[in-house]
């Protein structure tokens, strides 16, 4: 009777023990979901659960990377590998991405190869940070979790809306076969493609251009991202993407807030729309603009 007692108390506790780590881990996500093209923060203030880290996936089982060994001359990826690798472990895995795909591409790109000589110190910090041209770069955790939500074969050809410094494009670039971004600020274009030539993702390409028009020449692509918000999704968009494709795309409501978008077509063609997370990206301009 007793020892049944107990074990009823000793239940009960764990069980509530439970419920007020899961809140915490979700409250957690919640704010670090809000930081995306926010201003950083003079302290990453992360504190994760080591639990959390055991069931993280081995980024060993990673299929062999497209972008293949004698395309890593660029010094750049020799250097800060064990900051790649804190920024994996820290803000990717312990956060929940799993796909070792995903993972192994977060642990080669060079990041601070995209980042401005003033952002050198910040280059794998937890937060966005400001390119030319009044842009940003997202947070990796944000770049990480799209690419994830995209589920990348190795065959795949995607189509980048919002170039940028051209981060994320290398990231699908390690995956995918082809990657095609379209970036609407010109100067940005020419210089991610040149970075990215530098580096030696030739199986990137970077056209200056409304993005809102998606790549037609390229068309149908199996997976679209899209790094800048609108008020509605562009339909080439929708239409340049193949049956069982999938799109990944901050859109923002009447109220100005932003959320990101999963959309799969379905076989029969139909569009299948979830609503996955709170973000904020920088506005995508150009044609989506005009009503
Ligand atoms: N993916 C980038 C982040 C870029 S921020 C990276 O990894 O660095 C979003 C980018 O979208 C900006 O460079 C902005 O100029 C671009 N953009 C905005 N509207 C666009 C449009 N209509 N077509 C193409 N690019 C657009």
């Amino acid at each position: 009777m007793r020892l049944q007692h107990t074990d009823t108390s000793v239940q009960r506790v764990s069980t509530l023990l439970l419920l007020g780590l899961g809140m915490w881990i979700i409250l957690l996500i919640a704010q670090e979901h809000y930081q995306d093209s926010l201003p950083p923060r003079t302290q990453p203030g992360l504190v994760v659960s080591g639990k959390t880290s055991a069931q993280a996936s081995d980024p060993n089982q990673a299929v062999p990377s497209n972008t293949a060994p004698e395309n890593r001359q660029h010094p750049a990826f020799g250097e800060r590998i064990q900051e790649r690798e804190k920024m994996v472990n820290n803000q990717i895995k312990l956060r929940g991405v799993r796909d070792p795909n995903v993972l192994a591409a977060m642990n080669a790109v060079p990041r601070h190869a995209f980042v401005l000589p003033q952002y050198q110190a910040q280059a794998y910090a937890d937060h966005p940070l400001p390119i030319d041209h009044n842009q940003t770069i997202s947070q990796p955790y944000i770049v990480a979790f799209m690419t994830e939500a995209l589920t990348l074969d190795p065959n795949d050809r995607v189509l980048e809306i919002g170039t940028g410094s051209g981060y994320q494009a290398a990231v699908c670039a390690e995956i995918a076969r082809e990657v095609y971004s379209v970036e609407i600020i010109k100067p940005l274009a020419e210089s991610a493609a040149k970075r990215l030539k530098a580096l030696g993702y030739g199986n990137t390409h970077v056209k200056a251009g409304d993005g809102f028009f998606g790549w037609p020449e390229h068309a149908p692509f199996d997976a679209i991202i899209g790094t800048a918000a609108a008020g509605r999704i562009p339909p080439p968009l929708l239409e340049q993407l193949k049956i069982n494709g999938r799109m990944i795309l901050p859109e923002e409501d009447s109220q100005g807030f932003q959320y990101l978008i999963l959309i799969t077509k379905q076989s029969d063609g139909e569009i299948r729309r979830e609503t996955i997370l709170p973000v904020r990206f920088v506005p995508m301009t150009g044609e989506v603009e005009k009503r």
